[in-house]
């Protein structure tokens, strides 16, 4: 069966400066795989990487089979990516965000999957309201939203409940373990622990861009000492 997500040897450097090295990875179709790490450990440049914006130093990744580089086109085809960042184009509505991210896979506008979207991230009302109206929140629901346009069977989610209040994180958690259930491969880098250790199957603990450990979030916390306090410090 081929890998949802295959990292062989890959290393990253910035001059000097290593912030991957030697990440060895294969990640199973159907899994919901959380990337750990403090601040700096190198999570969000290998997301980076396997979504083709940032070049590896060297080594290779796959996405479904696809390698990140020399397979671009289909390697992003199958990713859906929800980055860390607020970025948007403050003057499109919703929809418009949506229907312009659906035009970079090539693909027909589809009313009634955008609908459909809308609707389960609870931005049917919000549809036709500009961007820079929105709350952070609702912001952080469209960046969900932008990454399923194209229906991609790997999700790789960075921080998606970072400055959400309680209620809204319960209820991506929920969105993103129901994506889960209905077949997507899960892949995201978080911070609440207690959350992603009721949903995940396993976990990989990056520091100083490697690859630590590489096990159930539980026994990652159990097995480094102070790594739960670490983390919420970080
Ligand atoms: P956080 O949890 O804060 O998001 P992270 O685990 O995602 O952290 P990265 O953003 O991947 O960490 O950064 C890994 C390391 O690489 C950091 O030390 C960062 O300063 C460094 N780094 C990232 N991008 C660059 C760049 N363009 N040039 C130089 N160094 C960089």
């Amino acid at each position: 069966m081929v890998a949802a997500i295959e990292i062989h040897q890959l290393y990253k450097c910035y001059g000097a400066f290593s912030a991957l090295e030697n990440i060895n990875l294969s990640i199973h179709p159907g899994e919901f795989f959380a990337l750990l790490g403090p601040n700096g450990a190198g999570k969000t440049t290998l997301i980076s990487i396997l979504a083709g914006l940032t070049l590896a130093t060297s080594g290779h990744a796959k996405i479904m089979g696809h390698d990140v580089v020399s397979d671009y086109v289909n390697a992003r085809k199958n990713l859906g990516v929800v980055p860390q960042e607020l970025v948007f184009d403050p003057f499109f509505t919703v929809r418009e965000a949506l229907i312009i991210q659906s035009g970079y896979y090539g693909i027909r506008k589809n009313d009634a999957w955008i609908d459909e979207i809308l609707h389960r991230l609870d931005l049917t009302d919000k549809a036709d309201t500009n961007m820079r109206a929105l709350s952070g929140g609702m912001k952080r629901r469209v960046l969900v939203a932008q990454a399923l346009v194209h229906k991609p069977p790997v999700i790789i989610l960075d921080e998606p409940t970072a400055g959400v209040d309680v209620e809204l994180r319960q209820a991506l958690w929920f969105f993103i373990n129901q994506l889960n259930r209905e077949g997507h491969t899960i892949v995201l880098t978080t911070h609440y622990l207690e959350e992603a250790e009721a949903l995940c199957n396993r976990a990989a603990m990056l520091k100083q861009g490697k690859i630590v450990a590489l096990d159930s979030i539980r026994s990652l916390i159990n097995g480094i000492q102070g790594f739960s306090i670490q983390l919420r410090l970080s």
